[in-house]
């Protein structure tokens, strides 16, 4: 755990989370502020910066937050309409959170290319 990290002082249950799937290297819950009407965000609990942290030092990590995403995706029922994976990563890409994450978005269509 990093101390002065949101995410992590979620997975340590310091803050309080909507969760909709866990398992034992990922949590997976709603956004606090979402911008489809599905917004779930799946998370590894041990922290990385950002998915290229992430992959290059655990890529069997990376997998198991992206089958979670998809296991989220379908509890949320959104699978096969279709849903949006998303990693932003670092500044250009408007990353605000350092802990990665993998945005789950759903429920609308969605507009292509992003903003
Ligand atoms: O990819 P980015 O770093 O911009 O996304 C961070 C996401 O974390 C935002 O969608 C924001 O709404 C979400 N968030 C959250 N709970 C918090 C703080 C941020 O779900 N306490």
């Amino acid at each position: 755990m990093t101390a002065d990290c949101l995410f992590c002082r979620l997975v340590a249950g310091e803050l309080p989370a909507r969760v909709v799937h866990e398992t034992d290297s990922v949590l997976t819950f709603h956004d606090i502020d979402p911008k489809a009407p599905t917004h779930l965000l799946a998370i590894p609990k041990r922290h990385y910066r950002d998915v290229g942290a992430m992959v290059e030092a655990d890529p069997g990590l990376a997998g198991e937050v992206l089958a979670a995403a998809h296991t989220a995706a379908t509890l949320a029922g959104i699978h096969t309409s279709g849903y949006r994976l998303v990693f932003n990563t670092g500044a250009d890409a408007s990353q605000t959170v350092f802990h990665v994450h993998c945005h789950v978005l759903g429920g609308r269509r969605m507009t292509w290319p992003p903003g």
